[in-house]
């Protein structure tokens, strides 16, 4: 009899989203005439950039034509796409990352769930507490971790790094030491983000204990302060240590459209292995490259235009991030993120429990939120609000807020 994989049975099952899904549900059937506004999305809600449609719609043209069509695309993207990304998000960073050590990949869920192949079962992970659940859950389907431990609320053999507002949502160091950590700033759910001098301790300490560092950079392009670095790379020594994310969803509107890079420096070996090649054997075993007509779009990301829509796409979001900073202040809240992150993170009030507080959102401001203690413990008696939504939704539910 054939067997499945045991550690699959491991997983919970993800509640956060159906239990809101269903809450809301319930609320919207027993308030039809109560107008709900959703802040918990993490999907965007402003349409591709003109630039962005017109290099679709030519990709698409050319594909119509024996002699401008375009079949599988190289494993690892287009060298277009790869030389510009290289030059715009690195070299004119100071960032010596070079078009062949980027990946070109159908977005950053899929490479931050699947880099771990590439390293031993044996290895242990740190993660941040809360967390973007994919780093673990992906750790626990290949069998990295032990069972699911309700007291501590975490899989066993996993080191969680609390963050909260008493270390700025950036951990310390942990007590055990970890083989592969995962980072992610700016950081999805509390919206923080790490200083340069911060990574670097931590590029230094991944050098000192040998470990490496997965860094999650998705929401770099809502970076607006000078003194918060773009890249893990812009550290000294990090790119012997570090792998890197990029997406082009929240920057660029690609969430329905699919594209993102991974970073995989030469230089990164493990025990004299070049994780570089380990990497583009797996992607060039299990993947077969992102669409033609998607990285013609990517491109155009990169030209004059493309950069100039896209920055005002990122002002928009940023205009309702900061919309739901003051008005959160304003009624009394303690808030935290939202100045280079689409995310808001508050603590909740009184000693209220995070779905308490979701409750009381849905109920007194026909509004919904993620309850922080989703996204792992430490979460707990926080909650998150995007600023992903339209503006006048946005302005809407700050004034319901107030009210409350
Ligand atoms: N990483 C983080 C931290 C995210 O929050 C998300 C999406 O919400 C992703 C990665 C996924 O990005 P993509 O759409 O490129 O798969």
């Amino acid at each position: 009899m054939y067997k499945v994989n045991e550690n699959y049975l491991k997983i919970q099952g993800n509640y956060l989203f159906s239990t809101i899904a269903k809450k809301v549900q319930e609320f919207s059937e027993q308030n039809p005439d109560k107008e709900v506004i959703r802040l918990g999305i993490g999907d965007v809600t402003q349409p591709l950039a003109p630039v962005l449609v017109n290099a679709l719609q030519e990709a698409v043209q050319e594909m119509a034509s024996a002699d401008t069509f375009h079949g599988y695309a190289p494993d690892l993207g287009y060298e277009f796409l790869r030389s510009e990304i290289a030059k715009n998000d690195y070299q004119s960073r100071g960032c010596q990352i070079s078009a062949e050590e980027i990946f070109v990949s159908d977005g950053a869920k899929c490479d931050c769930g699947n880099i771990q192949e590439i390293f031993s079962t044996d290895n242990k992970i740190a993660v941040c507490d809360p967390v973007y659940p994919v780093y673990v859950d992906t750790n626990v389907m290949a069998g990295r971790t032990g069972k699911y431990d309700a007291v501590i609320q975490g899989y066993e053999g996993v080191i969680y790094m609390p963050c909260m507002a008493e270390n700025d949502f950036v951990p310390e160091f942990p007590k055990e030491v970890p083989d592969m950590i995962y980072l992610c700033y700016p950081n999805n759910p509390t919206g923080a983000v790490i200083t340069k001098e911060q990574l670097q301790e931590w590029v230094d300490y991944a050098q000192k204990v040998g470990a490496v560092i997965l860094y999650d950079a998705a929401y770099e392009a809502y970076i607006a302060s000078d003194e918060i670095p773009h890249s893990i790379y812009e550290c000294e020594g990090a790119k012997s240590c570090a792998i890197e994310f990029h997406s082009f969803s929240k920057n660029a509107g690609f969430t329905g459209v699919r594209l993102g890079y991974t970073v995989v420096p030469k230089e990164l070996k493990c025990g004299g292995v070049s994780l570089h090649d380990l990497w583009a054997r797996r992607h060039g075993t299990k993947y077969n490259g992102a669409p033609y007509i998607v990285q013609k779009a990517g491109a155009a990301v990169y030209t004059k235009e493309g950069k100039a829509q896209i920055k005002n796409q990122i002002s928009y979001y940023m205009e309702n991030a900061s919309m739901i900073l003051e008005g959160l202040k304003q009624a009394g809240y303690q808030v935290y993120g939202g100045v280079n992150a689409p995310y808001i993170w508050l603590k909740t009030p009184g000693r209220m429990s995070s779905w308490e507080f979701f409750d009381e959102l849905l109920k007194n401001a026909n509004v919904v939120g993620t309850p922080g203690s989703g996204f792992g413990p430490h979460g707990e008696g926080y909650f998150r609000l995007t600023a992903f939504g339209t503006h006048e939704n946005t302005k809407k539910a700050l004034e319901r807020i107030a009210r409350m």
